[in-house]
């Protein structure tokens, strides 16, 4: 089957071409421009013998515009339209969400970026960049750097690829949320190119160029800062140092089940549990709050506690440290 797609592709070369019609046209209201085409085929040339297969990329409303509808009946020309009252309606429709992109309409998106530029002078610049390029239209990177790009958006996490779709990750999204404006449009694109097309003319220097973006990045910087949520924070909150190790004098740091010493690396074993057994054998629960004061001033008040005879009493416990283990032991009994 490869074979006869390949020997088909092959033989169409010498075939005649289709020769077809386009009748377009376009009614511009307002700001708004509506546009319809048809296209007639004159002579169907090669396809009599063989069907090509419309491309893949494009989407049902590009085909639909391909086929032949009344319009191929009008003659070429300017007319002026009256809209009939009568005839004249407004239908109501809920838009359907964009198809996920693929790498090729995402790269093709990318090279045609110009339709996304709500200022006209910027949006007429992207395009003048490009005019001279086939297929682009207003392009962000180029064809050498634009797989580059994607590939360094997926390894950090701001794409997936899924099947064949290139999807935004919730990161992206949250990360969309907290960029300014000007980071996030073509525009910054478009003016530093035109910086670039007055240098190559003479017109301007090359610290034109640099001063701009050094202008950009520090207005940036000197914006309001928003700050990403932090599920998504991949910058560790800075540990809260609990006291210095009796030990080794090392920061102790709280960890699940004890306060621990950053020397443990070294072999400082300093852990200080966070359920302990006191005095009686009776199990005390040493808090945040505890620890710093058994660190800071070595001994704690712990109340609550109950002696043999069903007594209530409170004490003062200090910290006792040996070569085995860290306990607590009593200091004096309080009244
Ligand atoms: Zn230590």
């Amino acid at each position: 089957n490869i074979y006869k797609l390949i020997a088909e592709r092959y033989l169409i070369q010498f075939l005649e071409k289709v020769k077809i019609e386009k009748t377009e046209a376009k009614v511009e209201i307002n700001e708004a421009i509506f546009k319809k085409s048809s296209i007639k085929i004159l002579e169907p040339g090669y396809t009599k013998y063989f069907k090509v297969l419309e491309d893949d990329n494009e989407n049902d409303e590009e085909i639909e515009e391909k086929k032949e509808n009344n319009l191929s009946k009008i003659p070429g020309g300017e007319y002026q339209i009256k809209i009939n009252d009568s005839n004249f309606f407004i239908e109501e429709k809920e838009t359907t969400a964009k198809k996920p992109y693929t790498e090729a309409t995402l790269i093709k998106d990318l090279n045609n970026i110009a339709k996304y530029v709500k200022d006209p002078e910027i949006r007429e610049l992207l395009k003048s960049k490009d005019k001279d390029k086939k297929d682009v239209n207003g392009s962000i990177g180029t064809t050498a750097t634009i797989p580059g790009i994607l590939e360094g958006l997926i390894e950090k996490g701001f794409l997936l690829r899924k099947e064949e779709k290139i999807i935004s990750t919730d990161l992206a999204n949250e990360y969309l949320k907290i960029l300014p404006d000007s980071l996030k449009t073509p525009d910054s694109t478009a003016l530093w190119w035109s910086i670039q097309e007055k240098i190559a003319r003479g017109e301007a220097k090359l610290e034109d160029l640099t001063l701009s973006v050094l202008e950009d990045v520090k207005t940036i910087i000197n914006s309001e800062h928003k700050t990403i949520s932090s599920e998504f924070s991949t910058v560790k909150q800075e540990k809260e140092v609990i006291g210095v190790c009796p030990k080794c004098g090392e920061p102790i740091y709280e960890g699940e089940k004890n306060f621990y010493c950053n020397g443990y690396k070294s072999g400082c074993d300093f852990k200080l549990w966070k359920k302990i057994k006191v005095f009686n054998q009776k199990e005390v629960t040493i808090t945040k709050q505890d620890a710093k004061t058994l660190l800071n001033k070595g001994t704690i008040l712990i109340t609550g506690l109950t002696n043999k005879a069903g007594k209530k009493y409170k004490a003062n416990f200090k910290l006792e440290i040996n070569d085995k283990y860290v306990n607590l032991s009593l200091d004096s009994f309080v009244n």
